[in-house]
């Protein structure tokens, strides 16, 4: 019997009864904006703010209106315009590449490793080019970043973390967002909190807290924040900062609040799952795991593989026949983008000149979604579907 797989690769968890009881309480009151507060009353956006800054250890918190948002607040605070050159990965999502234009700026794209990380010879190759390294931890993968930090600090080059993907791991003991100047982190529905949207700005910087604070439209009422640097930080920006406004309001926060009370717990239910299915497609002749370094402590929301130097046309069958057994996988080395499987050199608003050991790379990754709505067999069966399909053409090629 040929097995098959019923359940959604889009459908998430529903809101936790805390989060759906504190959004009620916060459309019952009205008072939806988070500078709209009764005398004495501390507003959810805050109290959001201070919960998530002492989970990763970070001074100051600013909550935002998307993770897109909070990277481009992040290259604003640190000073980059129009026409300034920022780092960032040639494998990424289009959010990243798109905070860069955002502000004008112009993205130089390093190179991918087989780990699915940054290229950290590439990189230091590029980092005369540009002051500012906007370094995405794409799908979850943390490079080196005791070496990258090295490598950064010495060439002063400031690093601000894309954690949409990593939210809850960490690299050496530290959480992900706490090596650069800034940890910027998304509160989309896909990624590792769900309020539809929303994202996080951390940094221990005051003056540069209070920029991204200034900028997100705080007016003057900073003083309402509980992550926020005091009211001095604020005294020579508050007439210079041009406010672009993109403010978390109370309704997404009282969602969000039981959710990163909850993180840990939800992020070893996606390792239960990711290691179901990694333990499952260990040894496919013809598929390459992506084996996970000893000090990264990873957040399995999503899982890839690489199908390394195949032909487009057997990757191809390889996703339709598993999408005709009901396992979505998303391919990045489709020529022409779907949906989120985007790659640099289908920006051409940044044009790059081509790296040629990164497109091998790019060419092998197949990427699959893990939402919580899997069971621990549901990911077993998967794995043994998409084994069978990989092995099954794999062995007509080689034969
Ligand atoms: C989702 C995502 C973002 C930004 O998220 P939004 O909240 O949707 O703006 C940034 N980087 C990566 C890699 C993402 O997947």
């Amino acid at each position: 019997m040929t097995e098959r797989f019923t359940g959604s690769f889009t459908q998430q968890e529903s809101i936790p009864e805390a989060g759906i009881e504190a959004a009620v309480a916060v459309m019952r009151h009205g008072r939806l904006h988070r500078y709209n507060t009764a005398p004495g009353e501390v507003a959810e956006t805050a109290l959001l703010e201070q919960e998530f800054a002492a989970l990763v250890g970070a001074q100051y918190c600013l909550a935002v209106a998307s993770g897109g948002y909070a990277m481009a607040t992040a290259l604003r605070a640190v000073g980059v315009g129009p026409g300034d050159k920022v780092l960032s990965n040639a494998f990424t999502l289009a959010p990243v590449p798109g905070a860069i234009a955002a502000v004008g700026g112009v993205p130089v794209f390093v190179g991918v490793t087989e780990s699915l990380t940054i290229d950290l010879d590439d990189l230091e190759a590029k980092l005369g080019e540009a002051r500012v390294l906007l370094l995405s931890h794409m799908r979850g993968h943390i490079c080196d970043m005791d070496r990258l930090m090295a490598m950064c600090d010495a060439a002063d080059v400031v690093v601000i973390e894309d954690c949409a993907h990593t939210m809850g791991g960490a690299w050496n003991g530290v959480p992900s967002g706490r090596h650069g100047t800034f940890g910027c982190y998304s509160c989309q529905t896909y990624k590792h909190v769900n309020s539809g949207e929303g994202g996080f700005i951390v940094t221990d910087d005051p003056h540069l807290a209070a920029k991204a604070v200034m900028l997100s439209g705080s007016y003057m009422l900073f003083e309402r924040h509980l992550a926020s640097p005091p009211k001095e930080a604020f005294d020579d920006l508050k007439y210079t900062t041009p406010n672009i406004s993109g403010r978390m309001d109370n309704l997404r926060a009282a969602i969000l609040r039981p959710q990163v009370a909850d993180l840990a717990t939800q992020c070893a239910r996606w390792n239960a799952r990711y290691h179901a299915l990694e333990n499952g497609l260990r040894d496919t002749p013809g598929l390459t795991v992506i084996e996970r370094p000893a000090e990264e402590s990873i957040v399995g929301s999503s899982i890839q593989f690489l199908l390394l130097d195949w032909a487009a046309s057997a990757v191809r069958e390889v996703i339709a026949r598993c999408a005709a057994r009901g396992v979505e996988l998303k391919w990045f080395g489709a020529p022409e983008p779907v949906a989120f499987t985007s790659r640099y050199d289908s920006w051409r608003y940044a044009p790059s000149k081509p790296m040629a050991a990164s497109d091998r790379i790019l060419a092998g990754i197949v990427d699959m979604r893990v939402p919580l709505t899997f069971s621990l067999e549901d990911c077993a069966l998967i794995a043994r579907i998409i084994r069978d399909e990989v092995s099954r053409i794999h062995n007509r090629m080689s034969a």
